[in-house]
């Protein structure tokens, strides 16, 4: 069998299997490193050559998606990933840190229910770190933390072990500050990010290393090596050793919800119906038998489908042919093409359970912030607003 059908196959079988699932973003103040990161993530997944890894060919290349003629939604990316020895499926929806950074951070908090927050180690958190953490808060999307370029701790800044400790603990500590003064309920829910629990990750996205508490005591790699190894600019050995996707993913699964659970407590926020009712209850438990329940939150123009319209799939089932409500609109639509994603391809499928991340084509009138449903005069959700407030003054 060949690897992409090998590959479809799996992701498929995972998609009907929430448990399995993983929605996520990256989310990052501009140069920090997202982009390198994603790629090197899809790389270590198969999904990219290693080659193009790290040399930010991918996220970032109009040029080859429209030579190859297939839809690369760059928006969006699936990835399997193997943690003790079972398969998980993450959907990652990238945040571009450029053009309306704001509103496109902003909606795809809606879709995910976790966020890898990158920070450069050297510059440290800044406005736009503050923004995004701010958003995934306030939608109920929990944070976990990415220290990134800490090759240049050591190799600019010429920090010693000990310093380097420091300068990373201090970091950790600002982060929690940030997530107690935006969102103390979160914060007090245990949303803090702890590198003994294992919510804090770093190294370095460009030479494709990382480690964590967890990754340390998996390959027995300590602090100290993970410094001399930078010291003596063999970053190669380390990578090896501590490979960044399987510190970054096994992170992911382990500490970020399913959507079970995460939408047990986000439908609370991003939906004011009755919660007793059928279709909240179906949403509060991501059930794939009841109502469809949908929210659009990205459309993309696909040169061969037309318009085609993504977001998370809070219940039911979606499925080519079907016939839903838009909201705000007074006719019916009808669902033509169903997908997913594959690497940075849109897939067809049959069908696709709550708990994911879609892509439809057939909804006309569908526009960002949608409520898409079967239920007739459901309640929409919560529009999707940018969250405003001042800047968190940390001590
Ligand atoms: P984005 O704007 O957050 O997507 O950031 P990019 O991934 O485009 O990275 C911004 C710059 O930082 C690029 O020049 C990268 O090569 C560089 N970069 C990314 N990760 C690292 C790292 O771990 N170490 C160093 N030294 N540079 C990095």
């Amino acid at each position: 069998m060949g690897r992409r059908k090998k590959m479809v196959e799996r992701v498929t079988a995972l998609m009907s299997n929430p448990e399995m699932i993983r929605n996520i973003g990256i989310v990052a103040h501009i140069d920090h490193g997202k982009t390198t990161l994603s790629d090197n993530l899809l790389a270590g997944a198969g999904m990219i050559s290693k080659e193009l890894a790290g040399r930010q060919l991918f996220m970032d290349s109009d040029e080859e998606e429209q030579a190859r003629g297939i839809t690369i939604d760059s928006a969006n990316v699936s990835m399997v990933h193997e943690y003790n020895g079972k398969e998980y499926l993450i959907n990652l929806i990238d945040t571009p840190g450029h053009v309306d950074f704001g509103g496109d951070v902003t909606r795809a908090m809606r879709a995910v229910d976790g966020a890898v927050v990158v920070i450069d180690a050297v510059e440290g958190t800044m406005p736009q770190t503050e923004t995004v953490l701010r958003q995934a808060l306030k939608e109920h999307v929990k944070p976990v933390l990415f220290i990134n370029k800490v090759d240049r701790l050591i190799n600019e800044l010429q920090v010693d072990a000990q310093e380097m400790q420091i300068r990373l603990g201090k970091l950790i500590d600002h982060v929690n500050k940030l997530i107690k003064g935006m969102n103390e309920e979160r914060y007090n829910a245990g949303w803090r990010v702890d590198a003994a629990e294992g919510t804090v990750a770093f190294g370095s996205a460009l030479y494709n290393w990382a480690i964590s508490v967890p990754m340390m005591q998996k390959t027995g790699v300590s602090f100290q090596q993970v410094f001399d190894y930078c010291r003596a600019e063999d970053m190669k050995s380390l990578a090896e050793k501590c490979p960044l996707h399987e510190a970054v993913n096994d992170m992911v699964i382990r500490f970020l919800p399913t959507p079970i659970v995460a939408q047990a407590d986000r439908v609370n926020v991003i939906w004011h119906g009755d919660k007793e009712s059928k279709i909240g209850k179906a949403m509060l438990s991501a059930d794939a038998t009841a109502d469809l329940a949908f929210m659009v939150t990205d459309i993309s123009m696909d040169p061969h489908a037309g318009e085609v319209a993504t977001g998370r799939l809070f219940s039911g089932s979606l499925t080519r042919g079907m016939e839903v409500y838009v909201s705000g609109a007074s006719k019916k639509n009808r669902i033509q093409q169903v997908g997913v994603f594959m690497g940075p391809e849109r897939l067809e499928v049959e069908n696709i359970p709550a708990g994911n991340i879609a892509a439809v084509t057939g909804l006309r009138d569908a526009i960002v912030g949608s409520t898409v449903t079967t239920l007739d005069g459901m309640e929409a959700f919560e529009s999707i607003t940018h969250a405003s407030e001042p800047v968190v003054t940390v001590a």
